[in-house]
């Protein structure tokens, strides 16, 4: 025998005991878009390296260490996308999308090179939201509610919002200041990833998962005390119109986003039932992208869930799905038997077109044949043998 070939560490097959809960909840993930008149695009799985570079920013752990890039074979530089926003956007300044307000959605694999462990994978899938041309509160309030109507339909109410606003670029600029100063005065207890950060990213630095850097994060300055007037505003009508609508939120002074493109409002949706990896949605508004990538500038906001780690959450809750589930599973025995069983069961296809319909292949006694039937877990067996045949 020759030697095995493998899988991709931290590339997954979903196999068909599985595709039924995919299937279940891209469905039902459809339906929603549909129903708040979002339209689906689809970008393709590989661009140019030089978009995700001046999209999500040199600086970033996406782009430093996570990106698959190579050389095509005429030298270009290209990506497996390791995430939705950038190709969206790129494709609706290419296709003159942004003349007025859109509201997309995409759904597809994405690629990280990232350490494999239980919910974080090196490819990966995620469904995004990207709404552009709208500025207010309003439409921040409308993306989150989407989300906050998705866990609905599916039956979750184990995820929590959390709520944040990352200013202007200005504000931030103002802000960075003070947080680099504050963060220098420790700069005994910085590690050696925020050490470097200090200069080329500070703001991530409140990310830092670091256990023992967690106290001198919450006695950082927040961004809140140096938003302008707008920016405050803005917020604050977002948090007046959740409240309206009854989503609980929590506000986060610490959430500030992997990525260089955001600006205003930021928010993820986290749970403590899937350990270390407890995000599943994240997303925020980022005007100045479409403008950064060669387009007009539009504003923007949407967000990315990530859908192994829905999925887990999924059936962490019993979710599950009768995708599979025969109804019927046709038994014929003989030659003649066999031939008539397909003519029968395609007549009873076009009658009954929700019918759930095995017919038998293969040959093989009655018991063998049963025991198949049985296995398959089909709620009737369909039996045609030679003494059907004759009646
Ligand atoms: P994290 O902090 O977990 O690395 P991120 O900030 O890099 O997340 P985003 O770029 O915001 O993640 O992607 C949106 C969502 O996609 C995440 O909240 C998560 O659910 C999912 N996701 C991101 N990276 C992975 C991965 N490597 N494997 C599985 N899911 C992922
Ligand atoms: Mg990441």
């Amino acid at each position: 025998m020759a030697a095995k070939i493998q899988a991709i560490r931290g590339m997954h097959d979903i196999l068909p005991e599985q595709t039924g809960l995919w299937q279940e909840m891209e469905t039902r993930v459809r339906d929603l878009m549909r129903r708040y008149g979002y339209r689906e695009i689809r970008m393709p799985v590989v661009e140019v390296t030089e978009l995700f570079k001046r999209s999500i920013g040199e600086v970033t752990d996406i782009v430093e260490k996570e990106m698959y890039s190579f050389a095509d074979r005429n030298g270009d530089g290209l990506t497996l996308r390791p995430e939705g926003t950038a190709g969206c956007v790129r494709a609706a300044i290419e296709h003159g999308l942004l003349g007025q307000p859109q509201r997309l959605w995409y759904q597809g694999p994405m690629f990280r090179h990232e350490r494999p462990q239980k919910g974080r994978y090196r490819q990966f899938h995620q469904i995004g939201v990207e709404t552009f041309g709208l500025s207010g509160p309003d439409i921040d309030l409308e993306v989150i509610l989407l989300s906050a109507r998705l866990w609905k339909t599916l039956g979750l109410d184990v995820l929590d919002l959390e709520l944040n606003t990352l200013g202007t670029s200005e504000e931030r600029k103002r802000y960075r200041e003070e947080l680099v100063g504050y963060l220098r005065g420790h700069y005994q207890q910085l590690d050696e990833d925020s050490r470097r950060r200090l200069e080329t990213n500070p703001l991530r630095i409140l990310d830092t998962k670091n256990p023992a850097m967690q106290e001198l994060v919450a006695d950082a300055p927040t961004l809140m005390e140096h938003l302008g007037v707008e920016s405050r505003a803005h917020f604050e009508a977002l948090c007046a119109g959740l409240d309206a609508c009854g989503v609980v939120y929590r506000i986060n002074p610490r959430l500030v986003r992997g990525l260089d493109y955001y600006a205003r409002t930021v928010f993820e949706w986290v749970t403590d039932r899937l350990g270390a990896q407890g995000t599943v949605c994240a997303g925020g508004r980022y005007d100045g992208l479409v403008d950064q990538l060669g387009g007009r500038a539009t504003p923007a906001v949407g967000f990315a869930i990530g859908l192994e780690r829905l999925l887990a959450l999924l059936q962490e809750q019993g979710f599950g799905d009768d995708s599979v589930a025969l109804d019927a599973y046709l038994v014929t025995v003989g030659a003649a038997a066999q031939q008539l069983g397909m003519q029968l069961s395609e007549q009873l296809r076009d009658a009954v077109p929700a019918l759930r319909l095995m017919s038998h292949c293969g040959g093989g006694s009655f018991k063998s044949q049963f025991k198949k039937a049985d296995r398959s877990g089909a709620r009737f067996a369909l039996v045609l043998g030679e003494g059907e045949l004759e009646r």
